[in-house]
């Protein structure tokens, strides 16, 4: 009998199993698909290898202001999917390798649960049965549409097609302005298509502090990218291979026609066939449900990653894992959930970590907040990219949320949750010395703006 089995081999499922092995366990992980799951396939890192496109063709279109002319470039889609799949294949394979020298075994095969220590594996060739002390579910999550007339036409992309674009449409609407649907308007609109970005809701990333929101969507409109927010879908209509997003705004009927539609209207847990309902296993539509040790309503068995729909990131999806492991094996868990950074990739960046100024409102706390420009640190300015500010919140003497729009905002805001997950304030940020000229000088003054501290900073009337 196998210590863990793991259903799906994800950020949760691969990583997972490489912490059990670390700690002794004997652990069997199935995959019915790509080695790596969503993220390293058609996720974090396909889309991060194009953001970086992005980022090159952004240098180029601006290096006149550094005082370099480039006359023109082009681009070669074949060669920018090439290197994207490399990067992929790279990637997938060093996972293999870990696996391999972990002793994990790894079957390819679709696994449903039969049993409360058993698990089938259908593969290419055989049906198997697998017994385990515990059982890990990390089955992920998929693409979910809209109920709107004429949403599941055939020809309208999810995230996955639009990564294998055959070549860069001229026009594309995306509907859905969280984090995958920004990302790839970004990506997009680097590219030269024309971008439209659809919305109910009033803000783009709306699970962003407001002022984040408020100040990207004018990065945004300066980029050329059309927000339509504030909308009522009507229908979808495909004509002459184009698609028209029929849409109310303010009460007046709008349409606006693409050469291709991208749904990125969230994600729905993978909880089908997986044979939850033969064990009795509780889930609702947004996941299995589980407690705080990401438990099931049944002892031995736990749901990790996108699958319980608690917060749909990687990082989040192999933390979990890590502390189910760690548990089983019987160590100490130390790993703090409720505190997960959120990045997107966007010109500037978007990171995020502890709460939002309309969080602390709603708990009645008494908080402070500072706001310190890139604009004013020497560091932003060299590399062209003074867009931007890091937003701190104080409350209790603690610093207990920081927002970070600006360049580099994704590697940036790790002191960040440092700092709240150890429960510090502004002096110890005051007595640790950070070097110059650096990005990171932009978050000291930020914090030390909250006491009217901060060096390069206006005193606040008082
Ligand atoms: P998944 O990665 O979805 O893996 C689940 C695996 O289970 C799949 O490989 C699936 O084939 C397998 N499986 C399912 N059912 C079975 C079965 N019955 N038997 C065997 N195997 C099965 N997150 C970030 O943190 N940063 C980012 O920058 C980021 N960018 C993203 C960009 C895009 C376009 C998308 C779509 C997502 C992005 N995400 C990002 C989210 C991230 O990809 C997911 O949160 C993460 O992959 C979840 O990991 P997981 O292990 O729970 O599931």
């Amino acid at each position: 009998m196998k210590d863990i089995i793991i259903i799906g081999s994800g950020p949760g499922g691969y990583e997972t199993a490489i912490r059990g092995a670390q700690l002794g366990a004997k652990v069997t992980l199935i995959e019915k698909a790509e080695l790596g799951g969503t993220c390293l396939n058609r996720g974090c890192i396909p889309t991060k290898v194009y953001f970086r496109n992005a980022e090159i063709i952004e240098n180029i279109k601006h290096s006149s202001d550094f005082g370099i002319n480039v006359e023109s470039y082009s681009l070669d889609e074949e060669k920018m999917k090439k290197r994207k799949n490399e990067i992929v294949d790279k990637l997938v394979s060093g996972i293999d390798y870990l696996l391999k020298a972990h002793k994990i075994e790894f079957i390819q095969g679709t696994a449903r649960l039969v049993g409360n220590n058993t698990v089938e594996v259908v593969t290419n060739t055989d049906i198997i049965s697998i017994e385990g002390k515990n059982i890990i579910i990390a089955t992920g999550s998929s693409p979910s549409s809209i109920p709107v007339e004429g949403a599941d036409l055939p020809g309208i992309y999810t995230s996955k097609e639009l990564l294998d674009f055959e070549k860069i449409p001229e026009s594309l609407a995306i509907i859905g302005a969280g984090v995958i649907g920004s990302e790839f308007a970004n990506i997009f609109q680097s590219f030269g298509s024309k971008v439209h970005l659809f919305l109910r809701s009033k803000y783009i990333l709306k699970h962003e502090d407001i002022d984040v929101s408020k100040r990207l969507a004018s990065y945004f409109k300066k980029r050329n990218i059309k927000i339509h927010n504030e909308i009522k879908y009507k229908k979808i209509v495909k004509e002459n291979n184009k698609f028209t997003i029929y849409f109310e705004k303010k009460n007046k009927e709008k349409s606006v026609t693409v050469e291709k539609l991208l749904i990125s209207a969230g994600r729905k847990p993978n909880i089908e066939n997986i044979g939850l309902d033969t064990l009795g296993i509780e889930y609702t539509r947004k996941g299995i449900s589980v407690n705080k040790q990401f438990k099931t309503n049944i002892d031995n068995i736990f749901a990790i990653g996108d699958v319980n729909g608690i917060k749909m990131l990687a990082h989040a999806a192999a933390h979990q894992g890590i502390e189910v492991v760690e548990r089983i094996m019987g160590h100490e868990v130390v790993i703090n959930q409720d505190l997960v950074p959120n990045s997107t990739f966007v010109f500037p960046e978007v990171s995020s970590v502890g709460k939002t100024e309309e969080e602390v409102k709603s708990e009645n706390l008494d908080y402070n907040t500072n706001k310190f420009m890139f604009a004013a640190n020497g560091k932003a300015l060299a590399l062209g990219e003074g867009d931007g500010f890091i937003k701190v919140i104080e409350a209790d003497n603690k610093i207990v949320g920081v927002h970070i729009l600006g360049p580099h905002a994704s590697d940036l805001i790790h002191e960040a949750a440092i700092i709240i997950n150890s429960n510090m304030g502004v002096k110890d940020v005051a007595r640790t010395i950070h070097a110059h000229p650096t990005l990171s000088e932009t978050f000291v003054e930020a914090v030390l703006g909250l006491h009217n501290e901060a060096i390069h900073q206006m005193p606040k009337r008082k």
